[in-house]
């Protein structure tokens, strides 16, 4: 995930872009299959720099600096520990948009799939029409699978014509 001056990109949100319906907002896990907090729970340190420097060893520095002020430790309990740990993981978000269209990396939706043979890509209703890469259907997780069934769909399709 990165910061820009736009909001929030990178990978990951673009992922969780194709599946976000435009109004609810999203929940991020900014220290994913981490516990943080264990160790300082139980050493209960009075001097809260401790927690400061830990996120900063997981959050870019200004973004860890800027967490605890809007978040700031409500005390040393366990409850307090808790909180801090399970807030981290679920960083509620609402956009405000995406950049739209322009510069959209994938489209979802398309011509629907059951409309087509997976063999060779041809429309079951009118012969000799073909269709294959974007404009079906098929959605991929960043990372390649896009490309990659835009080549295999369009090479099975290449087979038939
Ligand atoms: C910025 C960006 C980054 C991306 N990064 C990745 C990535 O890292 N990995 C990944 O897997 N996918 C990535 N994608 C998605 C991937 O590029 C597309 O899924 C893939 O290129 C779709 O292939 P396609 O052949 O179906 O369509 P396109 O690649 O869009 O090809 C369609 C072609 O048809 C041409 N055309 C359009 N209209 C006409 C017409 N009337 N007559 C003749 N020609 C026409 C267009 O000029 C274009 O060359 C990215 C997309 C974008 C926009």
């Amino acid at each position: 995930m990165l910061f820009t001056h736009h909001g929030l990109s990178g990978p990951a949100i673009l992922q969780i872009s194709s599946y976000w319906d435009g109004r609810q907002p999203i929940q991020l896990d900014l220290a994913p299959d981490r516990n943080l907090t264990a160790d300082l729970r139980a050493r209960r340190p009075r001097d809260p720099s401790s927690w400061r420097l830990l996120l900063r060893e997981v959050l870019p520095r200004r973004f860890a600096d800027r967490w605890l002020e809007t978040y700031p430790l409500a005390g040393n309990s366990d409850r307090a520990w808790a909180d801090a740990e399970d807030r981290l993981h679920a960083w509620e978000v609402k956009p405000e948009g995406t950049e739209g269209y322009g510069k959209a990396e994938v489209t979802a939706g398309g011509v629907d799939t059951g409309e087509l043979s997976a063999k060779t890509m041809e429309s079951r209703k009118v012969c000799g029409l073909f269709f294959i890469g974007e404009v079906v259907d098929v959605t991929g997780q960043l990372g390649g699978f896009n490309f990659q069934w835009a080549w295999a769909s369009g090479f099975c399709a290449g087979q038939a014509v």
